[in-house]
């Protein structure tokens, strides 16, 4: 039986409540498999600041490093000038997670919406991401560096996904402001494409994509962009299938990977057992697809859609009274 060691952040504000929820449905979904999850929990996020002076401790990027992937809770990110950067980006640049994935599915008494199910690939690295600004007189200028390499390879990432799914990549930028930058990501996304000669390919201007995924999301399968336009496509895409308590997210390198709600830590929720567990439930499922446990993955997945259609797991964002703990332990049940 194959053992994976799973690296637990639970976080800050409603990362615990979340992330225990999501742990009960993940042990339900091990018991499907022929595997053994481990968990090794690590102190991260505003809370271990007081503590250890950091926000990732040494202790907890050990346990990061013996893990085969992690499960990470929202963590609060000061913001004042000098403090910790966020964990999120850290481990992301540590372990060179340049993908990051955000599905996007219509499930029932959810959303208004039906039949969507698409996914964001953003570019996790580069872009206007790259963290260097610097002053000039009356102003200051921030970088948006884009490579060959970088385009290349979450092209590749987003070709290969589309190849699992529905044979269509929607290839979003800003080429006709961008010449240069957005340029090159282009023709990076179409010199992988000739590789790919039964995956259907549209470009697709940012603003038009923004418009588009109101107007008719069912026409996306798969979305590649770069690292700014992927951050604000993807919370749009969330709020479409419900909001951001249902929304996943993976962030996937070569050798790890990390997966996490996209909500934040949600302070003014927390220990009030309100929030919502299914975008933390649904990054397990992620985390099991990543390791290779698809069945039991797509066991999570049945939980969540059964459960919101018997109305039985509605926490308060989506109109219901289940609390977080009894959300989980409903879905737990389910599998
Ligand atoms: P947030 O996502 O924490 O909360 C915004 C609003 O979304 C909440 O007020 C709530 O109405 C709703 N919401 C979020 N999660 C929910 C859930 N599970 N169930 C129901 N409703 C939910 O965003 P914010 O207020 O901008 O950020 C709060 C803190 O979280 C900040 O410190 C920010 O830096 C941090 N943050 C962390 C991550 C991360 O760890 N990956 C991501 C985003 C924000």
């Amino acid at each position: 039986m194959k053992t994976y060691r799973i690296a637990v952040l639970p976080g800050d504000g409603i990362g615990p409540e979340v992330v225990d929820s999501a742990l009960k449905v993940l042990d339900a979904a091990q018991k499907t498999g022929n595997f053994k999850l481990e968990y090794i929990f690590g102190e991260a996020g505003f809370s271990a600041i007081n503590k250890h002076g950091t926000n990732l401790p040494e202790g907890t990027i050990k346990i990061l490093k013996s893990a085969h992937a992690c499960l990470k809770g929202p963590m609060t990110t000061p913001e004042e000038e000098g403090a910790p950067i966020s964990v999120a980006v850290q481990i992301r640049k540590m372990f060179d997670l340049y993908a990051n994935v955000r599905p996007c599915r219509t499930y029932p008494n959810a959303s208004g919406m039906k039949g969507v199910d698409l996914v964001i690939v953003r570019e996790n690295t580069e872009g206007l991401y790259s963290g260097k600004e610097r002053k000039i007189k009356g102003g200051a200028i921030a970088e948006r560096i884009i490579t060959e390499k970088a385009s290349e390879r979450i092209a590749e990432f987003g070709f290969r996904m589309a190849e699992g799914r529905g044979k269509k990549l929607t290839y979003v930028h800003k080429a006709n402001i961008l010449r240069m930058t957005d340029g090159i990501f282009n023709r990076a996304v179409l010199r992988v494409a000739r590789r790919y000669p039964e995956i259907r390919v549209e470009g697709m201007h940012v603003d038009a994509a923004a418009m588009q995924l109101v107007k008719n999301p069912q026409q996306f399968d798969v979305i590649v962009t770069t690292n700014l336009f992927g951050d604000i496509l993807s919370d749009e895409a969330a709020q479409i299938a419900g909001g951001v308590g249902l929304a996943p997210s993976a962030n996937i390198g070569e050798k790890y990977a990390m997966f996490e709600p996209v909500h934040g830590s949600a302070p003014k929720y927390a220990g009030k057992g309100i929030a919502n567990p299914i975008a933390a439930i649904l990054a397990c499922k992620m985390m099991l697809d990543y390791l290779g446990e698809g069945k039991a993955g797509k066991a999570i997945e049945n939980a969540v859609v059964k459960g919101l259609a018997g109305r039985k797991i509605l926490t308060r964002d989506l109109g219901g009274k289940t609390s977080t703990r009894k959300a989980g332990e409903i879905m737990a049940g389910m599998i």
